[in-house]
């Protein structure tokens, strides 16, 4: 092999660091504090106070490779954790400020944190399940308020205040880990994924390119998706790269304060799940003229799908374009992105239908899907089998090399998504595996029959799940929520999903509430609606109905 002459510079997130400063000094960083004040600083500060963090936890014996958790909402504090950390040679360990307490003190334990950074107004939560890390050596609390913090803490900003705001940072090695996220666990344990530095800012310049979020020094970027969420889907490292102002909500995620925020400080691009999305769609149609988002280029939406209506409402009702994009916690997150291609724009319809898909693969991501018996299934947009990736952000293995059954021999990492993949490379999902519907031997798509529900005009939100059934085995039911003010009866909801689905897939019944249930992390809880109504047919056929 002739070897190519150029250096092999290591891609570290220490770069990030020093970009902020030496570059993008002035670039602002607004954060929304408890009380609702915004406090303004820029990435000249992140640089200083990254260094001052760094001393102090390299004071408090912190080293190579030690996990440094994090529980606290999205702010400046936060984003100094997520570069100082690595930074140092250490790893960040985003915790899921949403969990219950003995998933916690589980994953804090599984990950052996030694120094937990808790933000003071999730001390009740965090006094929950500290006594369970073993590991535990120090506890460092951002103020509120001015506050004290409570006996036997650090207080975060005192503990800066006493540091030079320089730093030697090391020279580290691209692969070294940087930052660890847990998945949410829906199925067994909490599993961890631990990125490198490599995987960060390689996923970081990825996400940062135009094809899929797109972010220069004019940017304004609102990451709503938590910082404990697969990094907050790289969007803080992709806004430092860019040099992009960031805006962080802290605490205050309903919709009429993100609203006032994203006009007040006139963000460009937001992102968030479709839950969070679907309030603000209700918010700006209820008063389509109170809120002044002319400076909003696009709106990232994943997580989970993105309803074709949710889509189309923003953009006919209020000009706001959505960018559909999937990932995971183990895929750094960014996967694909449905950006229309130049030959698929001019009709609406197709071109609604086109970003209505999961999109298709951002570069260096790798996808593919196979059938039950792992054969590599045909990109014709029909053949329905499960997704597998791989790519330089894609997990290789769990951390505690847990769950080796998701990755195959030949090197990619089975998703649990079932998808359709067309020829243009469109990845379309129909269901997560653990959700799929399968009635008298055949799939029913839970999202395509979402999508549809959530058009109806008297739908707010629906969640499509399998309920037992004693012919079927199992058939569809949909949990409704309406719009205020408005309901349809079970016929016309049927009458409806009729033009589009077989009849062999519409749902044999609709429930109604208030608010479908949600995961940690935003999405509709699938498993909660099975447990609460996998028995409703069958028990409507022993009672005759
Ligand atoms: P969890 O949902 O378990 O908390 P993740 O956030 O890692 O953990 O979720 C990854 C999963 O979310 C994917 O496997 C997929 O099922 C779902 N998902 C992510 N983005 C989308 C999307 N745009 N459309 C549909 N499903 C999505």
């Amino acid at each position: 092999m002739l070897t190519g002459r150029m250096m092999s510079f290591p891609l570290t997130i220490t770069e990030l660091v020093e970009r902020a400063g030496r570059f993008h000094g002035s670039s602002a960083i607004v954060s929304v504090q408890s009380d609702r004040s915004r406090h303004r600083g820029t990435y000249g500060d992140l640089a200083a106070r990254s260094a001052q963090l760094a001393s102090a936890l390299t004071k408090l014996g912190v080293g190579p490779g030690d996990r440094v958790a994090t529980l606290s909402w999205n702010h400046r504090q936060h984003l100094e954790c997520y570069v100082a950390v690595p930074a140092m040679g250490a790893v960040v360990h985003t915790l899921n400020l949403r969990l219950h307490p003995s998933e916690l003190g589980y994953i804090a334990s599984h990950a052996e944190d030694t120094v937990v950074v808790v933000d003071h107004s999730l001390w009740p939560l965090f006094d929950r399940f500290r006594h369970a890390i073993g590991s535990l050596r120090h506890v460092v609390v951002v103020p509120d308020k001015g506050e004290p913090v409570p006996e036997g803490t650090l207080d975060y900003e005192k503990m800066l205040a006493a540091e030079a705001s320089t730093f030697a940072w090391p020279l580290l090695d691209e692969n070294a880990a940087a930052m660890l996220c847990y998945t949410s666990g829906t199925t067994g344990n909490p599993k961890g994924v631990l990125y490198s530095h490599r995987s960060i800012v390689l996923h970081a310049m990825a996400a940062a390119m135009p094809n899929a979020m797109g972010l220069g020094v004019e940017d304004v970027v609102l990451p709503v998706v938590p910082m404990f969420h697969a990094s907050a889907w790289g969007m803080p490292y992709a806004a430092l790269l860019a040099g992009a102002k960031l805006v962080f909500p802290g605490p205050h995620l309903d919709p009429a304060s993100l609203v006032t925020l994203m006009a007040e400080e006139r963000v460009t691009v937001a992102g968030g799940v479709p839950t969070i999305w679907l309030g603000i769609l209700a918010l700006l149609d209820a008063a389509p003229e109170a809120h002044d988002l002319s400076s909003v280029r696009t709106m990232i939406i994943g997580g989970s799908a993105a309803p074709a209506s949710l889509i189309d409402g923003f953009a006919k009702r209020h000009g706001l374009q959505v960018t559909h994009a999937w990932g995971m916690t183990e895929t750094n997150p960014l996967g694909t992105v449905a950006r229309v291609k130049p030959e698929l724009r001019g009709e609406p319809a197709r071109e609604l239908a086109v970003r209505a898909t999961q999109g298709f693969a951002v570069p260096f991501v790798q996808t593919r899907h196979v059938d039950d018996q792992g054969k590599l299934l045909p990109w014709d947009g029909k053949a329905v089998g499960e997704l597998e990736v791989r790519g330089p952000w894609v997990a290789a293995s769990y951390f505690g090399d847990e769950g080796l059954d998701r990755f195959s021999p030949d090197g990619w990492f089975k998703t649990g998504d079932v998808v359709t993949i067309d020829a243009a490379g469109y990845v379309t999902i129909t269901d997560r595996a653990k959700d799929v519907i399968k009635s008298g031997g055949e799939w029913i798509s839970s999202v395509a029959l979402e999508n549809v529900l959530m058009a109806h005009p008297a739908v707010a939100e629906a969640a499509v799940f399998a309920a037992r059934h004693p012919k079927w085995d199992e058939r569809p039911v949909a949990a409704i929520v309406w719009r205020p003010g408005k309901s349809a009866t079970d016929e016309e909801l049927t009458a409806h999903l009729a033009g589009s689905f077989a009849k062999m897939s519409l749902p044999d019944a609709f429930v109604v509430m208030d608010q479908i249930p949600r995961t940690s992390t935003g999405k509709f809880l699938k498993t909660k609606l099975r447990e609460q109504y996998g028995d409703i047919l069958e028990k409507a056929v022993s009672t005759g109905l």
